[in-house]
């Protein structure tokens, strides 16, 4: 018996597993401070668990359409046109189960085998495995050089071959917590605004931007370039909804229209109870999502940004979503830092290799502020040993 060639460099996600791995060994009493998934530590608004019980009591158990019930979806193109003034209707939009199923449906209704995806380093941990479970290959280009050129030609544009079929974008980006500038922006337009090729833009995180930062999707520079984006978001990360498994899709019809299909024969519909508690969402938890951004931004300038910039060491400027992604001495391997990490000092954290950069770490800050204290404190013990 065998398995399928496409599953031959399958692993699991890292993130999920060493979550899952601290986790495990904070219920069997060890006193572990996870700093791993980016998972919020704050409850959902009551007025979702409130939509929630209701949901279940109200006989709301059943399948709805497999793109997600009308009522929500119109919330969910509101909500994108609120953030971006896309000019969407709920044509343009799909809910599915979590982002991470928001991000696979568009790499699967568009990849062919042997079709190159370009992918931004340091990336999300589940994109190249994505990209490959569709029988494409993932090509790497690090976000640094973004704006490096050779003859008068972008490094990236060089990339691009007559089997480039899409590049994923993800601001503002986990794991380095960058946010795109304007012109990073102005870059890609240029580069991606007459070419053939699929912009899947992941914005789970774009209603967490700190300071003067402002998050613009590449979907609303020009008119070309929103026809080709496809636009992923959710409940997840801003709602504190990570179990509910709720993402957004927005696209042009008929991308929205294939995908929609796809869902209609893997999936059925996202949870009928989920979609009622992510209506609620859209419509009631504005002020306490503005709550919620404003605690991570209290928590980035007052206990991250002070250790990261005392501590001398190299690290992105943390402009969005909720992680720190540092720099370790040259030469040190990450994977074997954070396994003697978390025996040592029982703190977990994320290599950098599960992100395309080995080298380096990522500390996700949707922790409390007792719990990020400590747990700094506790890589302070480590390094100072
Ligand atoms: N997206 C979060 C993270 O990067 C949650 C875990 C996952 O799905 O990867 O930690």
């Amino acid at each position: 018996m065998q398995i399928a060639d496409r599953l031959k460099n399958l692993k699991p996600s890292a993130t999920m597993e060493l979550d899952a791995q601290a986790k495990a060994m904070v219920a069997a009493g060890e006193a572990v401070i996870n700093l791993t998934a980016g998972e919020p530590d704050f409850s959902p608004p009551e007025s979702i668990l409130l939509a929630t019980c209701q949901a279940a009591l109200t006989g709301k158990t059943k399948y709805t359409q497999a793109k997600g019930q009308a009522s929500l979806l119109q919330k969910v193109a509101d909500f994108f046109n609120l953030q971006l003034d896309y000019g969407s209707s709920a044509k343009n939009v799909m809910v599915t189960s979590g982002g991470k199923v928001a991000c696979f449906w568009p790499l699967f209704a568009t990849i062919n085998p042997g079709d190159e995806v370009i992918i931004l380093t340091p990336y999300w941990t589940s994109y190249p495995a994505m990209v490959e479970l569709c029988g494409g290959v993932p090509v790497f280009f690090d976000y640094k050089k973004l704006s490096a050129k050779d003859s008068n030609q972008y490094l990236l544009e060089k990339l691009i071959t007559d089997k480039t079929k899409a590049i994923i974008l993800n601001s503002p980006n986990n794991p380095a917590g960058y946010v795109f500038s304007p012109q990073d922006l102005a870059i890609l337009e240029e580069i991606f605004t007459d070419k053939n090729i699929w912009l899947i833009s992941d914005e789970i995180y774009a209603n967490l931007v700190y300071g003067s930062n402002r998050h613009v999707s590449i979907a609303s520079l020009n008119d070309q370039l929103k026809e080709k984006t496809v636009i992923i978001n959710g409940a997840s990360k801003a709602f504190a909804m990570t179990g509910y498994r709720i993402g957004f899709i927005w696209g042009n019809q008929w991308i929205i229209g294939k995908m929609a299909q796809i869902q209609s024969q893997v999936i059925g519909c996202p949870c009928s109870i989920s979609q009622v508690a992510a209506e609620a969402a859209l419509k009631k938890a504005k002020l306490e999502v503005e709550e919620m951004r404003k605690s991570y931004e209290h928590r980035l300038n007052t206990i991250i940004r002070p250790f990261f910039k005392q501590s001398g060491k190299k690290y992105f400027q943390p402009e969005g979503a909720f992680y720190v992604f540092f720099k370790l001495a040259e030469g040190t391997d990450c994977t074997i830092f954070c396994q003697d990490l978390l025996k040592k000092e029982k703190l977990a954290l994320v290599p950098g290799q599960a992100f395309g950069y080995p080298g380096w770490v990522r500390l996700s800050y949707a922790a409390s502020e007792q719990q990020l204290s400590e747990g700094l404190q506790r890589l302070k013990n480590f390094w100072i040993k």
